[in-house]
């Protein structure tokens, strides 16, 4: 027997979460005819919703025993829920995906394919088209791949998505990383393991909207370039170097129009050095100061999420109140 976990983290997903299961379902029964040896266990993760997520999520936990979750204290952010499902899941392979449906769940049977003997230790998706996203979006986000792959060690290949079935033994290596600050994308690379890509069309959500605002995204891609590259801090120090020689060359010019005695000139230049050699020293501080701002939130050793319920948790309870139905 085999057991797949599938580890799908939710925020305010009423409205597609009973669409998610219905596919999933069909998806899963397939499977289990193509091979009687899989059992399945569904994780969701209810990521602090604001809406009627956990409420469907304890239906669904009733009816259905495959079905688990985990909910959180508050919204800690899709990388959490990530986190808290591979935590949790106990399957011989884990999915991670999304639950509006982007990421279509009738791939899993070629993914499965991929990883079932161990040739791959994962196979994941890439999006070949934007289709469905704004073009000033599209345009940032190539730009951010651009830079991040220039700069940093670890490839992080442009329109791979967090859309994976990864092997038992990846899943774990994942665990090992304890950082506070995770950058998925970055995560999944740079554990290596062999991974094969399927590519394909960009689908759009059918209900709801994507939780992700233009800020919130540029806010994750600086994440992303600060937790795997550490060349903005040779940028501060080649800044500097330059900054001295320019320094020097004003120098020489300074006691040139010393020596003529033009006592304005020298006035202006001082100025402009001043202003210049400031702002250096603050752009300069500025990108020291990110690199403090997140090994001091790494040195806290934070949880990276906090569980208010599960589905353990729920059954209990119910149980209870349906024996004794006067406490209830
Ligand atoms: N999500 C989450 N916590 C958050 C934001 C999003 O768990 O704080 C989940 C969301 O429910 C969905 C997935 O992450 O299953 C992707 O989110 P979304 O569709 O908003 O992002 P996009 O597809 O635009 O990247
Ligand atoms: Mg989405």
């Amino acid at each position: 027997m085999k057991l797949i976990s599938i580890v799908v983290p939710c925020y305010n997903e009423q409205e597609v979460l009973p669409m998610f299961y219905e596919e999933i379902q069909k998806i899963m029964k397939q499977m289990q005819d193509e091979h009687p040896e899989l059992l399945f266990e569904l994780v969701f993760i209810d990521d602090g919703s604001r809406d009627k997520t956990l409420e469907i999520l304890r239906e669904m936990s009733l009816k259905d025993r495959r079905v688990r979750y985990i909910s959180f204290s508050r919204n800690f952010g899709k990388e959490a829920g990530m986190y808290a499902g591979l935590e949790n899941a106990k399957g011989d392979f884990v999915v991670v995906m999304d639950a509006d449906l982007q990421h279509p769940p009738a791939f899993l049977p070629r993914m499965y394919n991929y990883v079932k003997d161990g040739e791959f230790d994962c196979a994941t998706t890439r999006r070949v088209s934007r289709k469905g996203e704004s073009k000033i979006r599209s345009a940032f986000a190539r730009l951010f791949y651009k830079i991040m792959n220039k700069i940093s060690q670890t490839e992080i290949v442009d329109g791979a998505q967090d859309f994976r079935f990864m092997s038992r033994q990846m899943v774990d290596a994942i665990l090992d990383m304890h950082e506070y600050n995770r950058f998925s994308k970055g995560i999944f690379s740079w554990v290596g393991f062999k991974t094969q890509y399927i590519e394909y069309e960009n689908v759009e959500r059918p209900v709801g909207t994507s939780s992700w605002s233009f800020w919130g995204l540029f806010r994750y891609s600086l994440e992303g370039i600060f937790a795997f590259s550490t060349a903005p801090l040779a940028v501060a120090a080649i800044l500097g170097i330059l900054s001295c020689i320019i320094a020097v060359i004003l120098f020489v010019f300074w006691i040139v129009q010393a020596v003529g005695d033009n006592i304005q000139a020298g006035q202006t230049g001082l100025m402009c050095a001043l202003f210049f050699l400031g702002g250096l020293q603050l752009f300069c501080t500025g990108i020291l100061g990110q690199y403090l701002a997140k090994t001091y939130l790494e040195s806290k050793h934070r949880p990276v999420y906090l569980m208010r319920e599960n589905e353990e948790i729920y059954r209990k309870n119910h149980n209870q109140d349906q024996k004794n139905p006067e406490s209830a």
